[in-house]
């Protein structure tokens, strides 16, 4: 019988090609090497970085618009500006960062010099998703470099245009012994996560995100998991109703809804709706006009499979503003549905589209317990004119982050941590957290080689002596 391993003797099997390991090895190797850890080489990673988006501004305009039809000025402040900034603070601060941190001493270790040593983890792989293709590529890739890693970037392949910029020009920028772009969808993916790395830092949604820790399980790799899921906007009888609209209406249709901390429902009194679905009709109709298909300012469904996935969530519960689809186009309209049900499969998924459901709650406490009998969200919105409404859920709920009266600006402060909590995912970055996160924190203490006299008094034989210290 033939080998069924193709050893000796047995029928030749040809040997399994792996497209990753050459890349994987001569980015080891480059670690080893220590090349990465000074900070002039860091500095010079980032100021790259810096350079191909000041470059290559409008190719990345375009791409962003063929992917997503994003407009100019959602390209400029959710994808190019801030990433820019998230450099321009690294750049900033990178040396103070990079510094040993003293920490305080016990008697025993007074003539002792302890710190924590923030040293590179070495091959760190980011895995990132479609609809920031560009912000959530480069933000943690920021913290990576900075923090002295070598890195394997796996962009979306769904935001095919970004992912070619990414894949073509981002690595002439970079030290390549160091960087590399790998291409590939869900299949590849999974190969590639057959591989040992030091660190993951994955952005996607929670399935996968499972798929990436029980690959990293196996390697015992640390991961950071940015997730998704559905995050709740409470809106209180005591607000402006218009006011609450503008900022609700805005932050749900930027990027077409497809946005991770995009306000996933709205929880109000029957009374409450009656105010807010004409203030948000005025609301859309000022931003995108009469005709949001042809506004420029409002983006499209990234691919035929979400766009029907969207499309049979038109079903659930009323329409009373919008609802239009077209398939050609990828085309949603900015939709709000009443008389939804908490079982509608609207409320079951994360929406991820330009449709705000709207679900009635009879008080603050009902609104507090339908949050709180949810996964834990990434985002939580309250409104409100009460300040002691808006701290009664900061209080009586947890998410990743938090925002009164307003949409996810919480995430555009690079000192606040961005990062989810159950199952809308585990650690945060942006600013000083994303050098942190992609850096071992290493426990140090040096002690002088003399003193004996003194350290003897550890050894045995114990006595009551040894007892009093
Ligand atoms: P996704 O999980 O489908 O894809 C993310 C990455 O994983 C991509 O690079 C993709 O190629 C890869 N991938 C997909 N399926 C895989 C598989 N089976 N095995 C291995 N790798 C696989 O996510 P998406 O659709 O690109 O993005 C949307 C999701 O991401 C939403 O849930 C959204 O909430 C979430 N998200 C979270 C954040 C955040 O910061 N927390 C930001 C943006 C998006």
């Amino acid at each position: 019988l033939p080998d069924p391993a193709g050893g000796p003797g047995g029928l030749s099997c040809p040997p399994r090609m792996d497209p990753f390991a050459d890349t994987l090895q001569r980015l080891r190797e480059a670690f080893v090497s220590g090349r990465t850890r000074p900070a002039e080489f860091r500095d010079a990673q980032l100021k790259g970085l810096s350079r191909f988006l000041r470059e290559n501004k409008q190719l990345l305009q375009e791409a962003l618009a063929q992917d997503l039809h994003k407009s100019a000025f959602e390209a400029e402040v959710s994808e190019i500006s801030i990433s820019q900034n998230e450099i321009n603070l690294a750049l900033r601060n990178l040396r103070t960062w990079m510094k040993d941190e003293k920490v305080s001493k016990n008697l025993a270790t007074q003539l002792d010099s302890a710190f924590i040593r923030k040293e590179p983890f070495g091959l760190v792989l980011i895995l990132s998703p479609w609809n920031y293709p560009l912000n959530l590529s480069l933000g943690p890739l920021v913290g990576a470099l900075a923090a002295g890693n070598c890195v394997v970037l796996k962009p979306s392949e769904i935001s095919k245009n970004t992912e070619k910029v990414l894949a073509e020009v981002l690595p002439r920028y970079l030290d390549q012994s160091c960087f590399a772009v790998v291409l590939g969808g869900p299949q590849e993916t999974g190969r590639l996560l057959e591989h040992k790395f030091d660190y993951i830092f994955f952005t996607g949604n929670p399935q996968v995100g499972k798929i990436v820790m029980t690959a990293a399980a196996k390697h015992l790799t640390p991961v950071t998991l940015e997730l998704g899921g559905k995050n709740p906007c409470y809106v209180d009888d005591n607000c402006d109703p218009q006011t609450v609209a503008n900022r609700v209406a805005f932050f749900r249709c930027f990027n077409a809804g497809q946005t991770c901390v995009a306000p996933d429902y709205v929880l109000c009194s029957p009374e409450m709706q009656a105010q807010l679905v004409p203030a948000l009709q005025s609301a859309i109709t000022r931003f995108y006009g009469d005709d949001p298909q042809s506004s420029p300012n409002l983006g499209r469904i990234i691919s035929q499979k979400h766009f029907q996935r969207l499309r049979g969530l038109l079903s659930c519960g009323r329409v009373v503003i919008g609802g239009q689809s077209d398939e050609c186009d990828l085309y949603i309209a900015p939709t709000v549905l009443v008389d939804v049900q908490e079982t509608d499969p609207v409320m079951q998924e994360e929406i991820f589209g330009p449709i705000l459901p709207i679900v009635n709650v009879r008080s603050l406490g009902q609104a507090i317990d339908f949050i709180n009998r949810r996964e834990k969200p990434l985002a939580l919105y309250a409104f409100s004119n009460s300040s002691q409404v808006v701290k009664r859920v900061l209080a009586q709920t947890s998410s990743g982050g938090f925002c009164g009266n307003d949409g996810f600006m919480h995430l555009t402060l690079a000192s606040l941590p961005f990062g989810g909590v159950g199952s809308s995912g585990m650690g945060n970055y942006h600013g000083k957290f994303s050098f942190d996160t992609f850096s071992h924190h290493r426990a140090c203490l040096l002690r002088r080689p003399g003193l004996e006299k003194i350290y003897a008094i550890r050894y045995p034989p114990h006595t009551p002596r040894n007892l009093r210290v």
